[in-house]
C-alpha cells in the first residue's frame, strides 16, 4: 500500500519533512494536491496567490516526476471526504503531512488525524513552514508572546533545525493511482476571463531552482540590507515572500543560508534574520489569536468610528489618491503582485488613518492582489499598522505620506516608475506635485488634505482611546 504524501503550503522538494519521511519509508509515496475551497484559508483565495499557486502546481508536478519519477495527483472537494475515499480504494497505509496553522487546518486536521488513527491509518505531521511553531516556545509565565522583541530574542537564541535534503531518486517504488484524480485545469483555481494575472509571470518565475537563484542574488545585498532594506528605488529586498508563502522555498533553508553567509553577525543582530521572525511572529499570533485573521486584535477597536466611501476606496486601489508614492504603491501592487515593504506601510496607514477607512477593506484588497498573500501576515500587518493589532504602532503615529515620499524615495525615481505621468515634475515637488506647474491636469489632486485628514484621524480615536 502507499504512503500519502498530502502536499498544502509546501511545493517542494528540499527541507520537506512530509516527503522526505515518506520516501525513506521504502513504501510506494503517493504524492497529492487537493483543493478544498472551503478550508483554503480565512477568505476565498485572491486572484493573484490563485494564479501563483496555479502554475506552480504545474510546475511542481513536472518537476516531482523529473526529479523523483513521482506523479503528483490533483483532487478537488473537502479533504477530509477524499482522504477517506482513498483509504476506501484500499491504496493508502500511512499519511504524512507538513502542519499548518491557519485557523481552518487547524480544527479540520486535528479531527481527521484522530478519524484516520481510529481506522489503523498511520498519520504522521511535522512542523513544515516556520522556524518554531507556534506551540513550542512561551513567555517566562508560560503563555503566548503578544510583543514581537522577547519572541525573537527568545526564537533567536535558539537552534533552529537544519534542513533536509532532497530525497533521493533511487528509492522510488510505483504507484498504484486512484480513480478519483483530476487533472490540475479541472481545479479552476483561476478563471481565464480573468488575465491580469498573466503579467505577474514576468517577476515571478515558478519553482524551487528559480527561489534558490533570487536567493544567491540577494546575498551580496544582505550585508547591506539594514541601511537599504526601506527604500522602495533600490531592488535591495530578497523578493523571495512569494516563495515562502507557498513553501517553495524553506524558511529554515533560507536562515541557515543567511547565517553561513553572515556568520560574523549573531543571529540576535541581524535583521534580515528577524524579518523572517516577524513572519513566524505573525503565525504564533495567528495560531494563539486565531480571531485576528478576521476582527480586532484589540477588541476596542470594534467601536471605531470608520468611515466607508466606495468612491474613496476606489481611488485608494486605483493608485489615484494625488499622494505619490501611495499611488506608486498601489499601482506596483496591481501590475507585479508585489509592493515594498515601507510602501505597505505607508498605503495601509494612508487607508486606515488619511481615509479612516476599515483595514479590512485594504487586507482584502492586498489578499487579491498579492502574490505572497498570507492570512498570518497580511492581517498581522495590517493590523499592526491600524493600531489594533497585537504589539502594533499607535494609532497616533500617522505616516506623512510626503515627508515618507522625500525620505525613502528621494529621487521620485520609485514614483516615475509607477506613475509616469509625472516624470516631468521637478525632483523637489515630486512628493507634493500640486505645487508644481508641471504636473499633469490628468494626475488627481490630493484626496484629502494631509494636515486636516490627520487630525480628523486623531479626533476618531479619541472615541475608543480609553475603551
Ligand atoms: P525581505 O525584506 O527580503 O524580507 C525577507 C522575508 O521576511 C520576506 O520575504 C517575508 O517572508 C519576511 N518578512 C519581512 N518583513 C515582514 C513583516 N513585516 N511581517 C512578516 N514577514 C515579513 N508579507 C507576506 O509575506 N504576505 C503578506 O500578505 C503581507 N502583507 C503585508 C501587509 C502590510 C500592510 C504590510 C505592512 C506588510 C505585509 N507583509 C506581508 C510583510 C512584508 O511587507 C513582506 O513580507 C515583504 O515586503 C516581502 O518582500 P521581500 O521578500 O523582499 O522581503
Amino acid at each position: 500500500m502507499n504512503h500519502l504524501v498530502w502536499l498544502r503550503n509546501d511545493l517542494r522538494l528540499h527541507d520537506n519533512p512530509a516527503l522526505y519521511y515518506a520516501c525513506q519509508s521504502g513504501a510506494p509515496v503517493m504524492v497529492i494536491y487537493i483543493f478544498d475551497e472551503k478550508h483554503e484559508a480565512h477568505a476565498k483565495l485572491g486572484g493573484a496567490r490563485a494564479w501563483w499557486l496555479e502554475s506552480n502546481l504545474k510546475f511542481f508536478q513536472a518537476f516531482l516526476y523529473d526529479k523523483l519519477g513521482i506523479t503528483m495527483q490533483f483532487y478537488q472537494g473537502d479533504s477530509s471526504e477524499i482522504i477517506h475515499a482513498l483509504i476506501a480504494e484500499g491504496l493508502v497505509s500511512d499519511i504524512s503531512w507538513n502542519r499548518s496553522y491557519e485557523p481552518k487546518h487547524i480544527s479540520r486536521d486535528q479531527e481527521l488525524k484522530s478519524q484516520l488513527l481510529a481506522a489503523g491509518v498511520s498519520v504522521h505531521s511535522y512542523p513544515g513552514n516556520v522556524l518554531i511553531e507556534p506551540f513550542a516556545i512561551t513567555t517566562g509565565s508560560g503563555g503566548p508572546y503578544r510583543v514581537f522583541t522577547p519572541f525573537w530574542k527568545n526564537i533567536s537564541q535558539l537552534n533552529i533545525e537544519k534542513p533536509l535534503a532532497v530525497p533521493s531518486k533511487t528509492s522510488m517504488k510505483p504507484v498504484k493511482m486512484s480513480q478519483l484524480a483530476e487533472s490540475i485545469d479541472c481545479l479552476k483555481l483561476t478563471n481565464s476571463a480573468q488575465n491580469w494575472m498573466q503579467k505577474l509571470e514576468p517577476f515571478w518565475p515558478f519553482g524551487e531552482e528559480e527561489a534558490f537563484s533570487r536567493l544567491n542574488d540577494f546575498l551580496p545585498k544582505a550585508r547591506n540590507y539594514n541601511d537599504s532594506r526601506n527604500r522602495p528605488d533600490w531592488d535591495m529586498t530578497s523578493r523571495l515572500s512569494g516563495y515562502l508563502t507557498l513553501g517553495i522555498l524553506s524558511v529554515r533553508a533560507l536562515w541557515w543560508t543567511i547565517n553561513a553567509h553572515q556568520q560574523e553577525i549573531p543571529a540576535q543582530e541581524n535583521i534580515y534574520l528577524s524579518e523572517l521572525g516577524w513572519r513566524d511572529f505573525a503565525q504564533h499570533l495567528m495560531f494563539h489569536f486565531p480571531h485576528m485573521t478576521t476582527e480586532n486584535y484589540k477588541p476596542s477597536f470594534e467601536q471605531f468610528p470608520w468611515q466607508f466611501d466606495q468612491e474613496v476606496l476606489k481611488r485608494w486601489k486605483n493608485g489615484q489618491t494625488g499622494y505619490p508614492i501611495v499611488d506608486a504603491g498601489m499601482r506596483e501592487l496591481y501590475q507585479t503582485g508585489f509592493m515594498h515593504n515601507r510602501v505597505r506601510m505607508i498605503t495601509a496607514s494612508f487607508l486606515t488613518k488619511h481615509l479612516q477607512h476599515d483595514w479590512r477593506h485594504g487586507e482584502q484588497w492586498f489578499w487579491n492582489c498579492l502574490v505572497d498573500a498570507d492570512t498570518a501576515s497580511n492581517t498581522a500587518s495590517w493590523q499592526w499598522v491600524a493600531g489594533s493589532g497585537a504589539d502594533a504602532a499607535p494609532y497616533f503615529r500617522i505616516f506623512n505620506p510626503i515627508t515618507q515620499g522625500e525620505k525613502f524615495d528621494p529621487d521620485g525615481t520609485y514614483v516615475r516608475k509607477f506613475v509616469p505621468e509625472l516624470k516631468h515634475v521637478e525632483t523637489k515637488y515630486i512628493h507634493k506635485p500640486w505645487l508644481s506647474s508641471r504636473k499633469p491636469a490628468s494626475y488627481p489632486s490630493p484626496i484629502v488634505d494631509h494636515k486636516q485628514a490627520r487630525l480628523d484621524a486623531l479626533k476618531s480615536y479619541e472615541t475608543i482611546k480609553n475603551k
